[in-house]
């Protein structure tokens, strides 16, 4: 796998070893301890040598990427790490080996159906969603070619240990220590949430039954309003928040997933819904800022 020292990638080598696979982390930002059953080695795909790295792997779940829509990476650090480096490794696993791309549904921007079907034309709307779907089309032309790829498309996903610049993630902090939130989605903005856990679960059954050259959404229980999502935060801590001044960037107002596929393919059920997720993030952030009082 690449991208395991990541937020998806920490959960997902842990789903892999309690599944029985030998699992390969690459990420450029792990240490090499290796641990639990997953072998850790620190490296670039983008630039590193891949034979070594793949020597021995029957397959490889591509999270590593520099993700986020409202990032401010270059244009051109979002094309060497989402474009480039996949390139890269379809390249080095040819023809026999099995490449699970991770994408986004950022790739629909503003989808003219919703929910949305993989079949969707594509939109995006930001320099981030344009270089994932850089490189779906390059393992998709691959594919075309013999190479054995199948893609996921993730909706916002989250969960205890979610990226520090994702919504839930700022809201919880910002809440929790009585500061104004960060308000940066449309104002009407309504969000497939996917909680963590699922999303591992649809990238192991992608892996192990999806069909070579297809495109899959992986997507939460169901579309719902940001601001819902919010009042659910504030009811979990039980304050109130305050919303600081609205920052609007490039992205979707509405994101809704058809899962169909998924569920038809790969028999994939999201279990967690946006309040029980939304709980498990909030205890495992609490957790974490906790002080022992030995310590305090
Ligand atoms: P993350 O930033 O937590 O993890 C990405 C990991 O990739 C990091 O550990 C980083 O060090 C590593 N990485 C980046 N470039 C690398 C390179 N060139 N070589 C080696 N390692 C590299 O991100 P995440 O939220 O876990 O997202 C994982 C994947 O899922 C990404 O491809 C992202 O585009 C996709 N995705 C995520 C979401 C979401 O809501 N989190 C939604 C849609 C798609």
């Amino acid at each position: 796998m690449t991208g395991g020292a990541g937020f998806i990638g920490g959960h997902l080598c842990r789903a892999l070893v309690a599944r029985g696979y030998e699992v390969r982390c690459v990420d450029r930002a792990v240490g090499e301890d290796s641990a639990g059953g997953v072998e850790m080695l620190r490296a670039d795909v983008s630039v590193d040598s891949l034979d070594p790295l793949l020597e021995g792997c029957d397959a490889v779940i591509h999270l590593a990427a520099l993700p986020g829509v409202r990032a401010m990476h270059s244009l051109s650090d979002l094309w060497h790490h989402n474009a480039h480096a996949t390139a890269r490794l379809v390249e080095a696993l040819g023809t026999g080996r099995r490449l699970v791309l991770a994408s986004t549904s950022s790739v629909y921007g503003n989808a003219s159906r919703l929910p949305t079907p993989e079949s969707s034309p594509t939109s995006p709307l930001n320099p981030y969603a344009v270089t994932k779907l850089a490189g779906e089309g390059i393992a998709l032309a691959c594919a075309r070619r013999g190479a054995d790829i199948v893609v996921c498309r993730l909706f916002t996903v989250f969960g205890p240990g979610q990226r520090s610049d994702m919504a839930f993630s700022r809201w919880i902090d910002a809440v929790d220590r009585g500061q104004p939130v960060p308000w940066c989605a449309p104002p009407d903005a309504r969000r497939e949430f996917t909680y963590v856990d699922d999303a591992v679960r649809g990238l192991v059954a992608a892996l192990e039954r999806g069909r070579g050259s297809e495109i899959y959404n992986l997507a939460g229980t169901g579309s719902t309003p940001v601001r819902d999502a919010l009042a659910a935060v504030e009811d979990i801590l039980g304050c109130r928040a305050r919303l600081s001044k609205r920052r609007t960037f490039s992205e979707a107002a509405i994101t809704a997933a058809c899962g169909r596929k998924a569920h038809e393919e790969l028999a994939h059920v999201p279990r967690v819904g946006l309040r029980e997720g939304l709980e498990r993030q909030v205890e495992a952030a609490l957790d974490s800022l906790a002080v022992p009082l030995a310590a305090a």
